[in-house]
């Protein structure tokens, strides 16, 4: 059986951190629910730490996308690869095109996505991800704690902003496991966080994703301003305040999600 490869110095740039226990790494892998049979993707395997763990959860298909080609050469070695369940695709999993990767490994939809993402990318990998319905299922996702409480939080909470306001629009996502420093190796410099996002059933997801960045962005671009006037740079939301009843006098991050919901359908509709 393949084990983890010894890494060579970890690369800075590409948001190096790895996890070798394998206990903690069996409960990363199984966070989301059981893993066995299903398709998965793993962002950034590194040295296959999680990847072993995917592999004797009894995963079906596993589809591992990574940059760093001391890892993804290695990778391609296990015996999994010859035996079609491991499929390791080397290159920018922000430029892949999953659905032709799943595609290619004879794999099924939706397919989870579980990783330990690198730190740099993590908060666009997941917007990408949210709007990309037809083959996602839940996401097992390795943050900064930092980053996991602002997906989590709800309305006038400390850390609430766009990206608990996209991430809700179309999952339910919940804290699971919080890891101190000194579990990776070389240890971040702030404590990690998996969060488990689970899709929202078709009747509850909001489908107008890329409406609601745009009117976040202009919302939470101003957070201490009243919405009346955060708004004015974006053409015809102060009019969409009034038509979805929403109080201009109030901030952003007193919104709900229905609040936002409403707002971008507003908003929409003067577009
Ligand atoms: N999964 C391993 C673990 O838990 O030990 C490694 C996690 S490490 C935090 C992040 C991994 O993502 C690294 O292996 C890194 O090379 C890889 N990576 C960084 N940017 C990437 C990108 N844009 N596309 C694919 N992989 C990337």
């Amino acid at each position: 059986m393949s084990t983890p490869l010894t890494p060579g110095p970890a690369k800075k740039s590409l948001g190096q951190h790895f996890l070798f226990d394998p206990s903690i790494l069996s409960r990363v892998a199984n966070a989301g629910g059981s893993v066995k049979g299903k398709t998965v993707i793993e962002v950034g395997p590194g040295p296959g730490g999680l990847t072993r763990a995917l592999l004797d959860s009894g995963v079906g298909k596993l589809i591992a996308i990574e940059l760093d080609d001391r890892f993804a050469e290695g990778l391609s070695l296990w015996p999994e690869v010859r035996e079609g369940r491991l499929h390791v695709h080397h290159g920018d999993a922000l430029a892949a095109n999953i659905p032709e990767l799943i595609a290619a490994a004879g794999g099924a939809s939706p397919a989870m996505i579980v990783a330990n993402l690198p730190y740099n990318v993590a908060t666009p990998m997941l917007v990408e991800w949210l709007k990309a319905p037809a083959w996602r299922g839940t996401m097992v996702l390795m943050f900064q704690k930092e980053v996991a409480l602002r997906i989590c939080a709800a309305a006038d909470e400390d850390h609430y902003g766009r990206l608990a306001v996209l991430s809700q629009a179309v999952t339910r996502p919940r804290l699971a496991i919080t890891l101190p420093p000194g579990a990776f190796r070389p240890p971040p410099k702030v404590d990690s966080t998996v969060v488990v996002l689970d899709p929202l059933p078709d009747h509850e997801r909001f489908n107008d994703l890329a409406g609601m960045e745009t009117v976040t962005a202009a919302a939470f671009g101003q957070r201490r301003k009243m919405l009346r006037a955060a708004l004015k740079t974006l053409p015809g939301a102060v009019d969409a305040l009034t038509t979805s009843g929403i109080d201009p006098t109030r901030r952003a991050e007193t919104l709900t999600q229905q609040d936002f919901r409403a707002l971008t359908a507003a908003w929409r509709a003067t577009r």
